[in-house]
């Protein structure tokens, strides 16, 4: 009805307003979040399919805020690329994922893969591959255990420079991956133009699995298209033992998700490794 109508447009304008009041608090609030310790790492353990080994984690950043709680980086992370805190987030994360995996690394012996997601934003930036270099040094860290995950969103580079800025992390050892793999607009001419070492599946296309036989197809036919051009996959957000038994089926080569791991904070990822020491 029309008065419904009304109320409708009346609601969407406040919340809007609502919006605009929030994000403007949520971008106060993460200025200070680093310096007051609010910005976490949760880790999330890969497998490989065929032997069931660890093969790595992902690094995903946590924001508890003392002002508004638990943040999800689903909004926070747009917000700092909005307003380039992403730059010193960034920063922030490969420091001290490196830092907390060598960690592991000297109490486990675990030289496993360690992979970040980099936003374009950051990734656009000319001294993008310079300071994970430095990073990598003041740390220690060996490159060849870091996986740099890309998504093709944003870009604003043109396909030469992103292309030369792959080669470079390349050289310097580090596994470049293509993340939401499916999600964009320019998958196809991502991963036909660029030489990925790695392709991730987005959860989306895992989720409708079990539900109908049109998405194993387009599953399946990811899987092989990938696969035909020389370069592992890995199945991100696998919840259900039917979604790993068609993803084992397929050759999907890595796996990553609820059914295996949740995203742990750092002194449970040590625990993962007693506990299978145990076993
Ligand atoms: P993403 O890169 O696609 O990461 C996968 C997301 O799926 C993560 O959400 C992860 O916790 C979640 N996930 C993994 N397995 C499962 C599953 O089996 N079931 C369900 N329901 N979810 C699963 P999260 O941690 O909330 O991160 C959301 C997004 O925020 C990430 O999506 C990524 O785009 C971004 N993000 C997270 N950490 C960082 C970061 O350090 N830097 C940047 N630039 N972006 C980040
Ligand atoms: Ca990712
Ligand atoms: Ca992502
Ligand atoms: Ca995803």
């Amino acid at each position: 009805s029309k008065r419904e109508g009304k109320n409708r447009i009346r609601f969407f304008r406040k919340s809007m307003l609502d919006d605009i009041i929030n994000e403007t608090k949520l971008v106060q609030g993460l200025k200070t979040a680093i310096k007051n310790e609010e910005l976490f790492l949760v880790f999330q353990p890969q497998y490989f399919v065929e032997t069931g080994k660890l093969r790595g984690f992902e690094t995903l950043i946590r924001w508890k805020s003392a002002e508004f709680g638990f943040v999800s980086p689903m909004k926070f992370i747009p917000l700092a690329e909005k307003n380039g805190m992403i730059l010193q987030i960034g920063e922030w994360v490969m420091k001290h994922a490196f830092l907390a995996m060598k960690k592991i690394q000297n109490q486990y012996d675990f030289t496993g893969k360690i992979a970040v997601n980099v936003s374009a934003v950051q990734a656009n930036e000319s001294g993008f591959v310079g300071t994970i270099a430095k990073i990598l040094k003041e740390t220690g860290f060996d490159p060849g255990r870091l996986e740099i995950e890309i998504t093709e969103t944003a870009y604003t580079n043109s396909m030469d420079q992103v292309r030369e800025m792959i080669a470079e992390l390349q050289s310097l050892g580090i596994v470049v991956a293509l993340d939401d793999f499916g999600t964009g607009y320019s998958s196809l001419s991502y991963l036909q133009q660029l030489p990925f070492d790695l392709v991730k599946i987005d959860k989306t296309f895992i989720d409708k699995i079990n539900f109908d036989l049109q998405s194993n197809k387009f599953v399946s036919t990811m899987v092989s298209m990938v696969h035909q051009m020389n370069i592992p996959v890995l199945a991100e957000g696998v919840e259900t033992e039917e979604q790993k038994a068609f993803l084992q089926l397929k050759k999907c080569d890595m796996i990553q998700g609820y059914l295996y791991g949740k995203p742990i904070p750092i002194d449970k990822v040590g625990e993962l490794f007693n506990n299978s020491n145990d076993k």
